[in-house]
């Protein structure tokens, strides 16, 4: 899923690099094909997941930055001799619980104690560290037998309401009120995780409470109308009408369906494993979700949801025995049963020999079709689990052949023209067997055959001839460096070792191994050194890939009637559901309508809310979190210094102001970056550019930064080349920035075409995946100069852009690379220049002298002129559409226009409008996977998107009555309150030093000062419900003049401007 793209901050190759220090993938991963997760709460990510989207390139200063997540990988077994700290174990004891084993895992500076829980068996890893992002999760095994989707719906619905907890969602008052720096759910093709995190105590152990009572006694067992809700029901608002299906779920999986991406990984998968759980899909299958019984769904939780089939984690730096206290209330209520044995994953047999499928996918009607198929090869790698020092191996296999835009097996198939984008994942080892997926889309139909032959000669040229010393160094420096950072972005670094750890224990593997790589890595290391590269990963490709005969091919067709076809089934079956009842089963359904719609549109009684614990203002620190800045001058050039201890890692961005480009250039700009890193110079080829930069840092990034400033005209627009290296090869980092900013040759016109067709096939995606982003893009660029320049580099003018370019590249090359050229010349000089800088006090000094040489090559400009970019698209209500069977509308309109003055209240406001109107109108009643509305205080843009969502005039009308709402609104203080925490749980959201350096480095370009935040944090403070009735004026501008852009599918678009003549302008895109 589209990470904000602001935060493309680490270097190109950190995608791919990622997987192999992050097999979880877990806060992007969702909607990732293979591994399948659900995350259910679409919200939760508003803080820092994928899925709480930016107008590309523009950012929410209030809010935390973050980059994506990376963890360490797996490592062989050398077991550690038990070590006895202290006593605990006493109370352990006491407490019910037997000590299987002590670790110290030096990797993570941390003690692991694994016990078991007598009475009932359940496993629990305490991990003790100084870290204060503490951690809690339990998991449970929860295999499927089919795809109606029964552990995605009960991850759901355990949710809705608990014994002690007995509202209709705790845990969204928990995402309203609670300081929790990550609070989510995800649903495994084999297990389900519950994981949160907090670095308050207090706050912490509410979570844990909370978690615990919903997983082991959830209302929904008992309660039809939940499973309705989440899972799946019929509606029926009157006799007369048609009757459709409704559930959250549902809609969610219908828009994973709906994406060709996420049908190819499910397809792969299901092949894959004919014969165990992973053949059919746990997040569920829309055509097989109306299948599912309550009945079902009730035994399901009733044998998997048991101490006897759970793994929980602890990590952090609170009281180890607490921990244990806490769990035993709960685990002491159950008996063991024998949910453990049931709940074992069996393994897939090998095959004997290859297989091929071949299936259809939803596409739209534009574009040459005929260049629209998907392939992708698969294998399995073994019918049973791998010694770790052999998965090490094949992760490091893995970012060898696909780790970079210079690793062979991805460059050559890129390069061969014969598709548009890579699919696959390459190596997965999260199941319980690794995998190993390549392929690609965007093939013309006649060369899906050489695409098979390629895959498949260059894994032989591979084997046969080995891997360059060169790309060998850079990826062991890639994975070195990614161990010793251990930069997980804004996921807790807790979370990302207990999934790492899950991914083993959950098979009954021994949980500490994952967490200890030092020493597996030095011995592969010494092999390298010793036998030499090939010797090591030649086998491997021979043993695992070309002669396993475990291998599925999947071939996927464009087809563009699919998506009506579909939709056509799903009337007829449910005009038979219709036909076949009588008029008194229907005047019934269309009273559980309304039932359902009035239960879930009455709110929570305030003694239900009461339960739900809470902080009290007086927890709350006064002050904003506080990140250390030094304002210097190298040479007239500003130089930003934050003093953080960052483990000897330099974190560096040079920053170029882009006011002075000429506006046409602005969509190039995107691809004038990418060239940057991956078109070489003179003396380099840009394989020979990237090994280097592999082998001297720990990543380079280059992209464009827009958004508005308030109280101005004009926005702030900058690129920003951003890396990162040990901070004893700041001389390298700065030299390589400079090489890359100045020497790199803009003359590669192939490349630079394979680009092209790379971006357009991204944009595509986004479009299906993302519909919601590109709305808001869309509308923002409706609204202000900074949305219309990030619209031209992200947006549906960008795609435009792009289809003119793909023909130009080979009509007039030599235009193109002048233009690259121009944008060179007008963007890096001194004068439009700023660096910022993050790393311990010595190795700031240090870094000095290297900035100065890096400035004094810089050119000069003598004049800096800056254009004005004075443009915006036209105000009109927009539809796109797209074929999907889901749609995402949005609306908008700018505030201040109004005469709205900024107040720290108004974070607390939109918050809360998002946490219950729209969570309960748009998502809940409606039936869409989110709903949720954005203040962008920096253009004073207020608006509201869904996602996923089954409606569209009547998720306008819901964002229309959001005034009303907030003028009837009756708070009282308790909910006051909690809207309070839960505001200063965002702003304060927990960063890594890599990422305070750089929020204040943002703060600083758009004029933000200390004074000002403390400000704003006291109106947070202070907000009362006098200041929801005020808000309630402001934005009552969003439904009198905002503007509509919905991305939908044609009928529903069809449907709305007959109900209401001209509402939309129609646009096709896809
Ligand atoms: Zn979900």
């Amino acid at each position: 899923m589209d990470r904000a793209v602001l935060l493309r901050s680490l270097s190109c190759s950190t995608t791919a690099y990622r997987k192999l220090f992050f097999r979880t993938r877990s806060s992007s991963s969702c909607f990732s094909s293979i591994p399948h997760k659900q995350k259910k709460p679409f919200r939760v990510l508003n803080k820092n997941g994928p899925l709480r989207w930016v107008p590309p390139h523009h950012f929410n200063l209030i809010r935390s930055f973050s980059v994506p997540p990376q963890a360490v990988s797996t490592s062989p077994i050398h077991p550690s001799p038990p070590v006895d700290l202290d006593g605990s174990h006493d109370i352990a004891d006491k407490l019910g619980f037997e000590k299987i084993s002590e670790q110290m895992i030096e990797e993570c500076k941390s003690k692991a104690v694994l016990y078991k829980h007598r009475k009932t068996g359940a496993e629990v890893m305490s991990v003790s560290t100084d870290d204060e992002n503490k951690v809690f999760g339990i998991v449970f095994r929860t295999p499927p037998k089919d795809s109606t989707g029964i552990p995605h719906i009960l991850e759901h619905s355990v949710l809705c309401g608990s014994r002690k907890y007995p509202l209709k969602e705790p845990f969204v008052e928990l995402l309203k009120g609670s300081l929790h720096t990550f609070l989510n759910a995800f649903t495994y093709p084999d297990r389900t995780c519950y994981p949160v995190a907090s670095t308050n105590t207090k706050d912490f152990y509410n979570l844990v409470d909370v978690y615990l009572d919903a997983v082991f006694f959830p209302k929904c067992v008992e309660d039809f109308q939940t499973f309705q809700q989440e899972g799946w029901h019929y509606e029926l608002n009157n006799p007369a009408e048609e009757i459709t299906y409704k559930g959250v779920v549902f809609n969610e999986m219908k828009g994973v369906y709906s994406q060709p991406d996420n049908i190819l990984g499910r397809i792969s998968q299901q092949a894959l494993f004919p014969d165990n759980t992973y053949g059919v899909d746990s997040g569920g299958d829309p055509q097989d979700i109306p299948k599912l019984t309550f009945d079902e769904f009730k035994d399901f939780h009733r044998k998997y949801y048991h101490p006897s089939n759970a793994r929980i984690w602890f990590y952090g730096d609170d009281d180890q025995n607490e921990r244990l206290r806490i769990l035993s209330e709960y685990l002491d209520l159950f008996d063991a049963n024998s949910a453990s044995n049931e709940s074992k994953v069996e393994p897939q047999k090998l095959f004997s020999g290859p297989v091929r499928v071949v299936e259809k996918y939803p596409a739209g009607e534009g574009g040459d079709l005929k260049k629209k198929h998907m392939v992708c090869l698969n294998w399995l790698l073994s019918d049973e689990p791998l010694d770790l020092q052999t998965e090490l191996a094949l992760g490091f296999l893995d970012h060898l052949m696909l780790g970079t835009p210079a690793s062979p097996l991805r460059r050559i198939l890129l390069e061969s023209g014969l598709g548009d984008a890579i699919v696959g994942g390459g190596i997965e080892d999260e199941l319980l067997q690794p995998q190993f997926s390549i392929g690609l889309k965007g093939v013309s139909e006649d060369d899906i055959k050489k695409v098979e032959e390629l895959i498949m000669t260059t894994l032989k040229d591979l084997a046969e001839k080995g891997f360059d010393p060169e790309a060998i160094e850079a990826s062991m420096n890639t994975i070195e460096f990614s161990l010793r950072e251990n930069n997980t972005g804004s996921f807790p670094r807790g979370l990302s070792l207990m999934l790492r750890s899950i991914g083993k224990w959950i098979y009954d593997r021994d949980p500490f191994e994952p967490l200890k790589y030092e020493k597996p890595l030095q011995s592969l290391k010494a092999q390298i050194a010793e036998e030499g590269s090939k010797a090591v990963f030649s086998p491997l490709i021979e043993k695992f890939i070309l002669n396993n005969p475990h291998r599925v091919t999947i071939e996927m067709q464009p087809d563009p009637e699919k998506a009506s076809r579909d939709e056509a089934a799903e009337r007829e079956i449910l005009e038979k559901v219709k036909a076949s009842m009588t008029e008194e089963d229907l005047a019934e359904l269309a009273r559980g309508t309304q039932e359902l719609r009035l239960k879930q549109e009455t709110p929570d009684p305030p003694e239900a809310l009461r339960t739900v614990p809470s902080l009290s203002l007086n927890d709350i620190p006064r002050e904003p979190i506080h990140v250390p800045m030094e304002v210097g001058e190298i040479d007239g050039v500003k130089v930003l210094r934050h003093d953080l201890f960052t483990n000897d890692v330099l974190y560096a961005e040079v920053v170029f102001n882009m006011r002075s480009l000429k506006k046409e250039l602005l969509p190039l700009v995107p691809l004038f970056c990418q060239s940057l890193l991956e078109m070489g110079t003179k003396d380099m080829d840009f394989v020979q550019l990237n090994q280097l930069i592999g082998r001297k840092t720990g990543g380079i990034s280059v992209y464009p930064l827009t958004s508005s400033v308030r109280g101005q005209k004009d926005p702030c627009s900058h690129i920003v080349a951003r890396g990162k290296a040990m901070a004893g090869r700041a001389e390298d980092l700065f030299n390589l920035v400079n090489c890359i900013l100045q020497d790199v040759q803009f003359t590669d016109q192939q490349r630079f075409k394979q680009f092209v067709s790379q971006s357009k096939a991204r944009m595509e995606n986004r479009l299906r995946g993302s519909g919601h982003g590109i709305a808001a893009a869309r509308m923002d660029a409706k609204l202000n100069v900074a949305g219309w320049i990030s619209e031209q580099m992200g947006g549906i003018s960008y795609l435009e852009y792009l289809e003119v370019l793909e023909k130009k590249v080979d009509q007039d090359w030599d235009e193109i690379s002048s233009s690259l050229e121009e944008i060179r010349r007008s963007l890096f000089s001194r004068e439009g220049c700023l660096i910022n800088l993050t790393a311990d006090g010595k190795n700031l000094t240090n870094t000095e002298k290297y900035v100065t040489k890096f400035l004094d090559l810089l050119p000069r400009m003598t004049s800096m002129e800056t254009t004005s970019w004075n443009a915006q698209l036209s105000p009109v209500n927009e539809a796109i559409v797209i074929p999907t069977q889901v749609n995402y509308v949005g609306k908008a309109a700018n505030i201040y226009e109004t005469g709205y003055q900024l107040n720290g209240s108004a974070y607390v406001i939109s918050k809360y409008i998002g946490n219950t109107w729209l969570w309960d109108r748009v998502r809940v009643s409606g039936g869409a996977y989110g709903g949720f509305c954005d203040f962008d205080t920096h253009s004073g843009v207020f608006s509201y998107l869904s996602y996923r969502d089954p409606n569209l005039l009547k998720t306008l009308e819901v964002y229309d009555g959001t005034a009303s709402f907030l003028r009837e609104l009756e708070l009282d203080d308790d909910t006051l309150t909690k809207a309070i925490i839960g505001t200063i749980g965002d702003v304060d959201s927990y960063q890594l030093p890599d990422a305070k350096g750089y929020s204040s480095m943002l703060r600083y370009l758009l004029g933000i000062t200390e004074e000002e935040r403390q400000k704003r944090r006291e109106e947070i403070l202070s907000t009362s419900s006098k200041d929801f009735k005020e808000f309630a004026d402001a934005i009552e501008a969003v439904k009198d003049k905002g503007v509509v852009v919905a991305v939908a599918s044609v009928d529903d678009i069809a449907a709305a401007n007959e109900g209401r003549p001209d509402f939309f302008q129609v646009k096709r895109v896809l």
